[in-house]
């Protein structure tokens, strides 16, 4: 089952925010999408659990205790 881990390694991809964990179709998440230039998300876009964040140098890795580790920043 990679399928489903590889669709939420971009941001926004899944039904909730990554960054302030609202259903994406709450309102615009426009500060939400300006701060995740720079920084990590915190809440897995699948089940809106709050992810352990880790950052590395080639960008960062969060994991989701049950949808696995996921990864972006620079090298993506
Ligand atoms: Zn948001
Ligand atoms: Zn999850």
């Amino acid at each position: 089952m990679s399928g489903v881990r590889d669709e939420v390694t971009q941001v926004g991809q899944g039904p909730y925010c990554v960054r302030c964990g609202d259903p994406i179709d709450a309102h615009e998440h426009l500060s939400c999408l300006d701060a995740l230039v720079l920084e990590p998300p915190r809440y897995c876009a699948i089940c809106r659990r709050r992810m352990v964040v880790q950052i590395v140098p080639s960008g960062w890795t969060a994991h989701c205790s049950e949808h696995g580790d996921l990864h972006g920043g620079n090298a993506v």
